[in-house]
């Protein structure tokens, strides 16, 4: 089933869609799910009293989560952290632990399990992660 974001979480995304670039992982749904329903109990009690929270950003880079947001508190962006560090320990296909591995004669850095890295190695990283 599809995750309606802005809807779960109105005070993380309140711009939906239009100025949010969001590319999550597969694999990386559920972190990112219990990031922003964290993030939203935050941005709820902060409402009123600081410039509003929200996501500009999503998406990986170096085989890491990127997840960039502005106005969060501090407490907010040690949760941010915390999840772009996970991100590494989690398989962005399926969501089985995994590691970050480098695939193909560029280097691609992705962080995969044992066999989506086999995957990966014939098919290539977008085909193995998102099926295309
Ligand atoms: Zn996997």
């Amino acid at each position: 089933m599809e995750t309606n974001w802005s809807e779960q979480f109105p005070n993380v995304f309140p711009e939906w869609p239009v100025r949010i670039s969001f590319n999550v992982s597969p694999g990386w749904h559920d972190l990112v799910y219990t990031l922003c329903a964290k993030l939203e109990q935050h941005a709820r009690r902060l409402h009123g009293h600081a410039p509003a929270f929200k996501v500009v950003q999503v998406k990986q880079k170096l085989g890491g989560l990127r997840f960039y947001g502005m106005y969060q508190s501090s407490a907010m962006q040690k949760l941010i952290d915390e999840a772009e560090k996970r991100s590494f320990t989690i398989c962005e296909a399926c969501g089985k632990p995994g590691k970050l591995r480098v695939v193909g004669k560029h280097g691609y850095r992705t962080t995969l399990c044992a066999e989506h890295f086999e995957q990966a190695k014939i098919d290539g990283p977008r085909k193995t992660i998102w099926g295309e």
